[in-house]
């Protein structure tokens, strides 16, 4: 049964602490070994009663958004009516702080949101596992969305398991320019590594160093284990990324890296204080369009109110 008055959720950004990309499957994927961590800045979809569906986006970043079948948010409401049997009715709103093309998984924010208010709307009542397979077919970091907290991705990144971090760990989120395709990245990996100016991936490094020190709790052993093989590429393409992460470090952080595709530069600190004062050290150094100080783990996407 349709709900009548609107319904919301919201999902986290995600960081990947280490993300290790193996050489391109015969699929057009690369077989990942990563391990994700869901962040304290979220997107919210508001979703309500409607003849057909409509879309608007609103917040960080809305006039990049596509608001049409473009949008995943769009594909998971036809995903989820086409598996539930109902009709694909629904008035739908998302308020973004996710920056789009960042690296934060913004899109699949977006979609597992989605896919959690219109189950709550549409009165379809789909189990996590059913959301999780929806989840899968709509993008390789969308179940992580769903699922948040800290978790080993492998294959496209879809397959989980969830990892214990004993402490919350403390970010800052500097975003320096324009968005970067993530097809664009892995394609300049795939550059990079046939001209031999990169390791070709055929010994993806082990995520283990990662999860014992998220297992620790001590920001230093994080901050010495953190690593993404799309670093490179997002570097080649976008040079002027090398300032931001020297920036970064100069400015205290502990340990840095371009999160996921980038361009986001995700920097460690050791605590709440030391985010707050790096926050605004980077906000004034002129590199960042946005600076957001963030923490994690958090949880995936949930219904809000
Ligand atoms: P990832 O880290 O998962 O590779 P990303 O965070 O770099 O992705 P997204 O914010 O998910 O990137 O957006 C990538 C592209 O997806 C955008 O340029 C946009 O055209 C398209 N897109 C589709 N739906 C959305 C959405 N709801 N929010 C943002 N972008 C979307």
């Amino acid at each position: 049964m349709t709900a009548s008055a609107p319904v919301t959720a919201r999902a986290p950004a995600k960081v990947n602490v280490h993300l290790a990309v193996g050489p391109l499957r015969p699929d057009g994927f690369h077989e990942l070994r990563t391990v994700y961590l869901a962040v304290s800045l979220f997107d919210t979809v508001t979703v309500g009663p409607g003849d057909g569906l409509s879309l608007s986006v609103t917040g960080e970043g809305a006039d990049v958004v596509p608001a049409d079948r473009r949008n995943l948010v769009w594909r998971a409401a036809e995903l989820l009516a086409g598996s539930a049997g109902v009709p694909a009715d629904a008035e739908m709103t998302i308020a973004k702080s996710i920056p789009a093309a960042a690296g934060l998984a913004g899109g699949s924010a977006d979609a597992a949101a989605a896919l959690v208010a219109l189950d709550a709307l549409w009165g379809t009542r789909a189990s996590r596992e059913d959301l999780a397979g929806l989840a899968a077919q709509l993008g390789s970091d969308v179940p992580f969305s769903l699922l948040g907290g800290v978790a080993l991705g492998s294959g496209r990144g879809e397959q989980l398991s969830p990892v214990l971090a004993r402490t919350p760990s403390h970010w800052v989120l500097g975003i320096a320019g324009e968005g970067l395709s993530t097809p664009a990245v892995y394609a300049e990996l795939d550059r990079l590594r046939a001209a031999g100016r990169v390791p070709d991936g055929t010994d993806l490094p082990p995520a283990e160093p990662v999860i014992a020190a998220l297992r620790s709790g001590l920001p230093q052993e994080l901050a010495g284990a953190l690593g993404n093989d799309l670093q490179a590429p997002a570097l080649t393409l976008r040079p002027e990324l090398r300032r931001a992460l020297a920036a970064a470090t100069e400015a205290g952080a502990a340990g840095v890296l371009v999160s996921g595709s980038g361009p986001t530069v995700a920097a460690l600190v050791a605590d709440e204080q030391s985010a707050v004062r790096l926050t605004a050290a980077l906000a004034g150094a002129g590199v960042f369009r946005t600076v957001r100080a963030v923490q994690g783990p958090v949880p995936g996407a949930r219904l809000v109110g």
